[in-house]
């Protein structure tokens, strides 16, 4: 079992707090994003767990072996934790072949001969290699030179592979195509993989569930629908997916129905809460549906074409900013009427 807990981990540089007291558990198997703005300590946090860095507090443990422990001072090094890298500068050794940068890992572990041969083959077979396992990395393009990185790693067996942006250098269309070879690792390997982007598109696409931090903490844990359907607090549901967070007046409980006046319209809304903490709503474009006789006027400041349908950017009398989505085209300046429909409502945390 590879179940990877960490308990009240923080990490300190130079007296300046990267990670908060960090207590959660990524199950066995999962696939695991770290998602977060610039600076929120998601390298920190995934570094931590690879043991390139010491946690300054705080316990961490792998399956039932403990890895750090920032009381006693323990701290496994990296190469006794058996977990695969995968980085956004690759790291391969570029005087080796693609085989024998795959075959490295079993070479130093002094496996025999016929075993290499065939873990490795395996692997060039299961990351799509096969055709280049003679060539040198500089012979490769940046998507074949992942997969040799991804290969490397299943040789190994790992119990936990770490990736950090590991598409970061790749063009999108290439991003794409990597991300189904990530999944389909996953789903074959049924490793636990924990991956650090700051690309929320990748980590919805890929991940079961989303750490989604800021300043050094977990701000949500979740899956990728629930913390877009559900945000904890007004830092997700602004960061996550396209939305407005809008203040919410008078919440009422009434049965299981739940209401509030929003922008001046009562409205039936959604929420985990049942107490008058409820203080804002987020309304995403599926909340807001066009039409006459809405409950708010609003003027179009911009139209997107998304393929298939527009994104309409609008602005109420109010001064909020308010996302719609239409497949009828509709000119800058035009007047809408907007209605409300069931978004999700929160405390301010
Ligand atoms: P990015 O997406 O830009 O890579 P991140 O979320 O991965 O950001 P971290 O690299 O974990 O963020 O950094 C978290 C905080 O810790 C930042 O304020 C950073 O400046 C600081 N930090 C990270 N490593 C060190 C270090 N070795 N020495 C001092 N400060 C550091």
């Amino acid at each position: 079992m590879a179940d990877i807990d960490l308990s009240c981990v923080g990490k300190t540089f130079a007296g300046t707090p990267a990670l908060r007291d960090i207590t959660t558990r990524f199950e066995d198997g999962e696939f695991i994003a770290l998602l977060g703005p610039s600076g929120c300590g998601k390298t920190t946090l995934l570094r931590i767990l690879a043991g390139f860095e010491a946690p300054s507090s705080g316990q961490i443990r792998i399956g039932t072996r403990e890895m750090a422990n920032a009381e006693t001072g323990a701290n496994l090094p990296p190469e006794e934790r058996n977990i695969g890298f995968v980085f956004q500068s690759y790291a391969l050794w570029p005087h080796m072949s693609v085989r024998r940068n795959v075959s490295y890992p079993l070479e130093i572990h002094r496996f025999s001969k016929a075993e290499i041969t065939r873990h490795t083959d395996a692997a060039l077979a299961s990351t799509g290699l096969e055709a280049y396992a003679d060539r040198m990395p500089s012979d490769l393009s940046g998507g074949q030179r992942q997969r040799v990185a991804l290969a490397r790693c299943l040789v190994s067996d790992p119990c936990a592979v770490l990736l950090d942006e590991p598409l970061a250098n790749l063009d999108v269309a290439l991003r794409a195509t990597m991300q189904g070879v990530f999944t389909d690792f996953h789903k074959r390997t049924g490793a636990t993989m924990v991956y650090v982007t700051h690309d929320q598109a990748e980590a919805m696409a890929m991940a079961d569930r989303i750490a989604v931090m800021d300043q050094g903490r977990i701000q949500q844990f979740d899956t990728p629908q629930t913390l877009y359907e559900r945000p904890k607090n007004r830092f997700v549901a602004e960061f996550v997916g396209r939305g407005t967070v809008v203040p919410v007046q008078e919440f009422k409980q009434d049965g299981s129905a739940q209401r509030a006046r929003i922008l001046g319209a009562e409205v039936d809304v959604q929420s985990a809460q049942q107490s008058a903490r409820v203080s804002h709503a987020c309304l995403r474009p599926e909340n807001l549906t066009i039409s006459e006789s809405g409950d708010l006027r609003s003027k179009v400041a911009r139209v997107t074409y998304m393929g298939g349908k527009y994104l309409l950017e609008t602005v109420t009398d109010c001064g909020a900013s308010l996302f719609a989505e239409t497949r009828a085209r509709f000119e800058v300046g035009a007047q809408l009427g907007l209605t409300i429909t069931t978004p999700w409502a929160f405390s301010e945390e």
